[in-house]
């Protein structure tokens, strides 16, 4: 009946998740609340871990992608599931090693990294970097011998697929700010300088399609590319890659609308095409690794709010006002994505309301959702915006003042929070 099993309507009418009821969460802690629910995020980690293990062999390795979701309690879960993560900045670095996270497994990305971050990254003894461009290369082998150290790498490789029209080499997506190109002929320029770079040592490479993807076909393309690729420079170079990154974006359910996509099953489909192409290659298959970030969080996440204003403009529409807004959920404003919000408060009733779910926000691109059949909020009830684990609390600002929301884990041992929520004294904690 939803969108997510973790999703139920209790006794009382009211909306239950993780079989919690949400508004009594509400009363406890105050909206906006990130509501996340631990166990989801443990059994999406084991379908990724165990279907690596099971297609691509024990020693394949799915990576948590920080940036969808990043707080201390989230790598402590990393550590227990035993997933590698990705960062993108020394703050998500310094986040995970404040939470004991073993940088050994951890890949830093990002097209423009700061010295100050490599430099971090370095004396924190990250993992890999996964170098973007030759510029980059550059800096890092000069911080490396700086702090006499050989810095392991994989070089971010721009395959040129575009995930949603599956084609291959398209002008487009060479055109992108992320990484060297296949088709410009600067992903064998960047290989073959770090190749000869002193303290570097290049492990392999890295791809990185796109997002929200529910087809296991873009992924057969951009591993063929990748494949074709590593025995260009197997033969060019000498060079056999030992690592194959393919990035992250499954898809995840947000509406009814989203087909319900079997990870495991594509992940198996993947790992026989790659199989026989390596073979055909006559490529050893190198260790695989996938980088998901929202199918591992978003369905773990959920976002109450108490309904405030329900304005009605007669031969217009209507709008329900919400405690929250584009500070805690841009996503809307930034890319129009569908999100399901429901009355958890009155469940059993019928959702015949049409409206616009609205912020608080001055600024009247503050919309969380457009035409939502609601049942009709009084005020003071409680409104859940679903699947809000991923790019929520990573994305949220504090424009207009308003603090970021805390985040509620609901583990076995019941509720409890894993980030306080920001205080008035917080918001104004660095003025000067
Ligand atoms: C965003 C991103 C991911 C994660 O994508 P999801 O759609 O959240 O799975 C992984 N790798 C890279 C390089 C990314 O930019």
């Amino acid at each position: 009946m939803f969108i997510c099993d973790n999703i139920s309507v209790n006794e009382k009418g009211n909306l239950a998740f993780a079989g919690k009821d949400v508004t009594e969460l509400a009363a406890k802690y105050g909206t906006p609340l990130y509501v996340m629910d631990e166990n989801k995020i443990r059994e999406n980690c084991r379908i990724y871990k165990n279907a690596f293990k099971k297609y691509f062999g024990e020693n394949a390795l799915p990576l948590f992608a920080s940036k969808a979701a990043s707080f201390k309690r989230l790598y402590e879960i990393m550590t227990e599931e035993k997933i590698g993560i990705d960062v993108v900045s020394s703050g998500e670095i310094f986040t995970a090693i404040k939470a004991g996270y073993n940088l050994k497994n951890a890949y830093f990305h990002s097209n423009n990294k700061t010295d100050e971050d490599i430099s971090f990254a370095i004396s924190n003894g990250i993992g890999y970097f996964v170098v973007d461009n030759i510029e980059e290369l550059i800096a890092i082998d000069k911080e490396a011998e700086n702090q006499k150290t050989v810095q392991n790498v994989l070089l971010r490789i721009t395959p040129g697929i575009d995930p949603h029209t599956f084609e291959a080499i398209s002008t487009g997506k060479v055109d992108s700010k992320f990484g060297s190109a296949i088709e410009t002929g600067q992903a064998l320029e960047i290989t073959t300088q770090a190749l000869k770079t002193k303290n570097i040592k290049l492990c392999g490479f890295h791809c990185h399609i796109g997002s929200q993807i529910f087809e296991t076909e873009p992924f057969f393309k951009a591993g063929l590319v990748m494949l074709d690729f590593i025995a260009e420079v197997k033969e060019k170079l000498g060079f056999e890659a030992l690592q194959l990154n393919l990035g992250g974006g499954y898809g995840v359910r947000y509406t009814e609308n989203d087909p319900v996509f079997d990870i495991d099953a594509s992940i198996g489909e993947l790992s026989r095409f790659m199989k026989e192409k390596a073979l055909a290659l006559g490529l050893n298959m190198p260790k695989i690794l996938m980088e998901p970030g929202r199918s591992i969080v978003a369905n773990a996440g959920m976002t109450l709010y108490t309904a405030g204003t329900v304005k009605i403009i007669p031969g217009f529409k209507s709008y329900v006002s919400i405690d929250g807004g584009m500070p805690d959920n841009p996503r809307y404003a930034l890319y129009k994505s569908s999100y399901t919000v429901l009355n958890a408060s009155k469940m059993n009733e019928k959702a015949d309301f049409n409206c616009s779910v609205v912020g608080r926000c001055c600024e009247s691109g503050d919309i969380i959702q457009e035409n939502v059949p609601l049942v009709k909020p009084e005020r003071g009830d409680i409104i859940a915006v679903l699947t809000t684990g991923a790019y929520n609390y990573s994305m949220a600002s504090n424009y207009n003042r308003i603090g970021k929301p805390p985040v509620v884990m609901l583990g076995d041992s019941g509720d409890y929070l894993a980030v306080k929520g920001e205080s008035l004294e917080d918001i104004v904690r660095n003025d000067i």
